[in-house]
């Protein structure tokens, strides 16, 4: 009786443990060069008007915690390799998001010599907000679309 009382407490820690991972996305922000548009909104989105906690995604401070890396800017040449050190410390599953115009593809530096065009360029990316910038309510909007995705169903 003890035995099987503990295996069904294990059950369920397991259990909420892997809800956990796959519906409460953590989020480490990179600004690899933008020009600060993106990244006002983006953190609007964690503020309490539109409080992106409340649906379980929260800012960490470490790349070592995070599941997901919110990249915003063009990623000029000084940024290329610390964007992919920092890609390289965040444990797999990891997930990438290129935040805005000039993550996506340039934006309006698009054909300047010193970026990217677009942070696939430079690491694997999973989901692209567009918009220069994007709202808050388009940057929830996707990363709920992103946790859906992961957890494999909508919780629309
Ligand atoms: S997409 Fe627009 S707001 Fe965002 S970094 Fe580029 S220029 Fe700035």
């Amino acid at each position: 009786m003890v035995v099987s009382h503990c295996r069904r407490r294990q059950d369920l820690k397991t259990n909420i443990k892997s809800w956990a991972q796959k519906n409460s996305l953590w989020l480490f922000h990179v600004n690899a060069a933008s020009c600060n548009g993106c990244d006002i909104e983006f953190v609007a989105s964690l503020t309490p008007r539109y409080d992106i906690e409340r649906l379980g995604a929260q800012l960490v401070p470490s790349p070592r915690h995070a599941d997901v890396l919110v990249v915003t800017g063009t990623v000029n040449p000084l940024m290329r390799e610390r964007l992919k050190r920092i890609y390289e410390q965040i444990p797999e599953p990891k997930y990438v998001v290129a935040l805005g115009a000039c993550a996506g593809g340039g934006g309006v530096m698009k054909g300047c010599y010193n970026v990217s065009h677009g942070v696939d360029k430079v690491i694997p990316v999973d989901l692209f907000i567009p918009g220069c910038p994007p709202r808050p309510e388009a940057i929830i909007y996707g990363l709920m679309k992103l946790r859906d995705k992961i957890s494999g169903g909508s919780h629309e």
